[in-house]
């Protein structure tokens, strides 16, 4: 059986906006996410991160090519698409007047998870992210961090094969961003194939097994750090993503 999760071949999304025209946002994207696997799309603001990942979540249709999550294509299988799939961004929102334990029940129904196994899935994901006082709490008086980890169980309820972070540190003390990583690691251990955004290097270089570097829409590499040091004979990931970005900089793509 093939260890390929997503599965994205010459993905593109243009935008019309009043006041820039025709935005290409992505453009001819590649790449592909296994079982167990952390990829990171590394790219600064607007690069293109959150609409490559909004395509393959099913909530923006591709202008061209196709992404697959388990075999499944976003733009004819789009609920079996969502059914293998979590999304989780740091502008998520949860439901203020429902406790923890009401939104992961209310997530695991509406994600299809078999509802006779629902009870004891969400009492698991209490326990596993640490919630068991707070479960029956309301979201409204939980901490940032507590309602950081009713974001991820909410995340992982239905136990999806695929995640998606979208820049998910952002906003975040350190404290809560290393946390969010560690549990992002252990979702690997689990097997999940994870799809992971950011504008950190240090983050990238620490969390990811591979690294796609996009820029203005374009993929301009994707490999693990010792790859991508290899291609470039640069050592710091800072380094590597600069010497991407900087040797396309032409007019066109602009
Ligand atoms: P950030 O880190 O700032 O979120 P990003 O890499 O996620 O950046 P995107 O949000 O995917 O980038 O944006 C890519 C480009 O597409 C940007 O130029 C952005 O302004 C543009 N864009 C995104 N959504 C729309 C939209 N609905 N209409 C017009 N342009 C859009």
């Amino acid at each position: 059986m093939s260890t390929v999760q997503v599965e994205v071949q010459g993905l593109s999304k243009n935008f019309f906006d009043q006041s820039r025209g025709e935005v290409n946002a992505v453009q001819q994207v590649d790449f592909e996410c296994r079982r167990g696997e952390i990829l990171g799309l590394l790219g600064a603001n607007g690069a293109g991160k959150t609409t490559t990942l909004r395509m393959i979540s099913t909530v923006l249709q591709p202008t061209s090519g196709t992404a697959r999550v388990l075999g499944h294509d976003v733009a004819s299988e789009p609920v079996e698409v969502r059914r293998n799939l979590g999304f989780y961004s740091a502008s998520t929102a949860l439901y203020p007047r429902l406790t923890a334990r009401e939104t992961l029940t209310l997530f695991a129904r509406v994600n299809k998870y078999p509802a006779e196994r629902t009870k004891s899935r969400v009492e698991e994901m209490i326990e596993r992210f640490g919630l068991g006082e707070y479960a029956g709490v309301r979201i409204e008086k939980l901490s940032s961090g507590m309602k950081q980890k009713v974001s991820i169980a909410r995340t992982v309820v239905h136990d999806p094969p695929v995640l998606i972070f979208d820049e998910p540190t952002v906003g975040l003390d350190v404290l809560n961003a290393l946390d969010l990583q560690k549990a992002i690691q252990e979702l690997r251990e689990d097997g999940k194939a994870i799809l992971f955004s950011t504008h950190i290097m240090s983050e990238a270089e620490r969390l990811c097994d591979r690294i796609a570097i996009i820029d203005k829409g374009r993929l301009r590499a994707c490999a693990d750090l010792e790859g991508l040091r290899a291609a470039t004979s640069r050592h710091y990931l800072e380094d590597i993503f600069v010497h991407y970005v900087t040797s396309h900089e032409t007019p066109d793509q602009d």
